[in-house]
């Protein structure tokens, strides 16, 4: 059974708010993402957990909107955490890779490497259910450190077969091979509309955010200049276009190969 907690973070980035998830096997609870340390949200996680047994708490990646409460509540419940790496305010008690399970009661989830929203982020399965934390959410498109190994990972995760999508933000995602799809498609058509900017004649990289983020607010032109140069790295790896990455404001020339 899944149950979804979901914390009071709502804003521009974390949508409705982070979700707290809790699975649980016979007699066991384990909580994925207990988000950002708020007094009402750990009382309302172990609020949920009620009377069952606590196993671990498992962090998809250490966003601080993420992991911050993962410690925290661990101590309180007297059980493990579970993560990839430590981060700014988490440290995982238990490291896990690619491929590793969790187990409680008479279950487990298993860990997929996917790095790009961030190099430690993870992905569980749990049957044919996918519980993406920020590598997929519902309701908005994700931002991404690095747009090569996010590609990657979203053809990764598309090879699971993983009917349902439970996303570190929004609602579940009953069409899950269907919502990769559209997120794979829409990184290669913002690769297209980047290299299209170029060549109609955008020469810096506020040039190109300009061209292809035409309905962003005022209040995600920084988040929207990063995405671009993001891409912009990747396309000049995959030497489609040259970028001078050193000047880090939006007057960096760009310039197709
Ligand atoms: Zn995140």
């Amino acid at each position: 059974m899944i149950e979804r907690v979901l914390a009071p973070n709502p804003s521009l980035y974390t949508g409705p708010g982070t979700n707290t998830y809790l699975m649980r096997s016979n007699g066991e609870v384990l909580v994925l993402d207990p988000g950002p340390v708020i007094d009402a949200h750990m009382a309302a996680i172990v609020d949920a957990i009620g009377t069952d047994t606590p196993a671990g708490v498992v962090v998809t990646h250490t966003h601080p909107d993420h992991a911050p409460l993962a410690n925290p509540l661990a101590d309180v419940l007297g059980v493990p955490t579970y993560g990839y790496a430590d981060g700014p305010a988490f440290i995982a008690d238990v490291r896990i890779t690619d491929g590793e399970t969790v187990g409680f009661g008479i279950s487990e989830i298993t860990s997929v490497h996917t790095p790009g929203h961030t190099p430690d982020h993870l992905c569980f399965m749990w049957g044919d259910v996918l519980f993406t934390g920020d590598h997929i959410m519902q309701g908005s498109t994700v931002i991404i450190e690095d747009a090569s190994d996010y590609l990657q990972s979203l053809y990764r995760v598309a090879d699971l077969g993983a009917a349902r999508i439970e996303p570190g933000h929004g609602n579940a995602i009953d069409d899950a091979g269907g919502a990769i799809t559209e997120y794979i498609e829409h990184r290669l058509a913002r690769e297209q509309q980047i290299v299209a900017a170029i060549r109609d004649g955008a020469s810096t990289v506020g040039d190109v955010v300009d061209a292809v983020y035409t309905e962003v607010p005022a209040g995600l032109r920084a988040a929207a200049t990063h995405q671009v140069r993001v891409q912009l790295s990747k396309l000049f790896r995959d030497a489609a276009v040259w970028f001078d990455a050193s000047q880090s404001d939006e007057t960096a020339p760009v310039r197709l190969r």
